[in-house]
């Protein structure tokens, strides 16, 4: 989490001074200018001097032009006091301060060989699905899947961290064996916020193209509690993805068969950044260019969920 760490500073238009008891009432300040050290009795710091115009007044004013950070009464000496006369408060942000960081869980999606073995596709459900699918291959190009999803997964950890997220990478290679299930177990147990699912589509329809991102239905029998926000992340990376590539726009796809999503504790969504099965998005995608226009999108759109 980023909190922003706001200064509070006044704006003196004018002071008002009262004169102590062994100052001459008569004649208050010494005609002509006078330079006083406006103190913070508090802190004992000084923080503005001013010039003091004292003409025949008994209790002359003055205006200090300079932002002082005071909020309480002030004392230039033991016998005058000076009261701040705030006409305007305004907050100016000094900077962020990362109290505490938002984490990012990452999973490039499927791995080096499928697992067809299988596993329940949510907590408690009879219904069961293979661990992970070996995923689909560039019609062109001949890329696998899961070597685009962990190439793009790497290059949205660097952004990520970059914009001051912490992430935390479910594979960082291709040879593992984690389940989906075993995914988002991973996430939920990472403490991070929120979970992204990097993907990459395929159709027999070569013709096809876009992007779309995944979050379970409002219905979901093992996750609706996270139906509200997984919706609004997958809403708010699609359209960020969509501004920054001029890719189609697919929709949010809801759906409650991914046992990703079905494990997930925290809100969640499933990125398919394109069409491997469409030759030219399946060649863009491989291109640098594309990929950082497709990970700035990511990006953009989670800001914007966190924001
Ligand atoms: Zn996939």
């Amino acid at each position: 989490m980023i909190r922003k760490k706001k200064k509070i500073l006044m704006i003196l238009s004018g002071i008002m001074i009262t004169l102590g008891a062994c100052v001459n009432q008569e004649s208050g300040l010494p005609r002509g200018k006078n330079t006083i050290e406006v103190q913070n009795v508090e802190e004992g710091e000084e923080t503005a001097t001013s010039t003091v115009m004292a003409d025949e007044n008994i209790t002359p004013t003055t205006n200090i032009e300079e932002m002082v950070t005071l909020s309480q009464t002030i004392k230039i000496e033991e016998n005058i006091t000076v009261t701040p006369v705030i006409t305007e408060e305004i907050k100016i942000e000094e900077k962020d301060e990362v109290v505490q960081k938002y984490k990012i869980a990452i999973d490039a999606g499927h791995q080096q060989k499928g697992n067809s073995e299988q596993e329940a596709i949510g907590p408690g459900a009879t219904e069961t699905k293979a661990k992970v699918a070996s995923g689909t291959t560039g019609v062109s190009t001949g890329i696998p899947e899961y070597q685009l999803t962990l190439e793009v997964a790497k290059k949205l950890e660097a952004e990520l961290i970059n914009r001051g997220y912490e992430v935390i990478m479910i594979r960082e290679s291709h040879d593992v064996n984690i389940s989906n299930a075993e995914r988002a177990e991973i996430a939920n147990n990472s403490g991070a916020d929120i979970f992204i699912r990097i993907h990459a589509n395929g159709s027999e329809n070569q013709s096809v193209s876009g992007i779309l991102t995944i979050s379970p239905t409002k219905n979901n029998p093992y996750c609706s509690q996270i139906f509200a926000e997984s919706r609004e992340l997958s809403e708010e990376i699609l359209n960020a993805m969509v501004e920054e590539t001029g890719a189609i726009n697919k929709g949010v796809m809801e759906t409650d068969t991914m046992s990703g999503i079905n494990w997930c504790e925290i809100p969640v969504s499933i990125v398919e950044m394109g069409f491997m099965s469409n030759p030219k998005e399946d060649e863009l995608m491989q291109t640098e260019e594309y990929q950082k226009k497709l990970v700035k999108g990511m990006a953009d759109g989670i800001d914007s969920f966190f924001n």
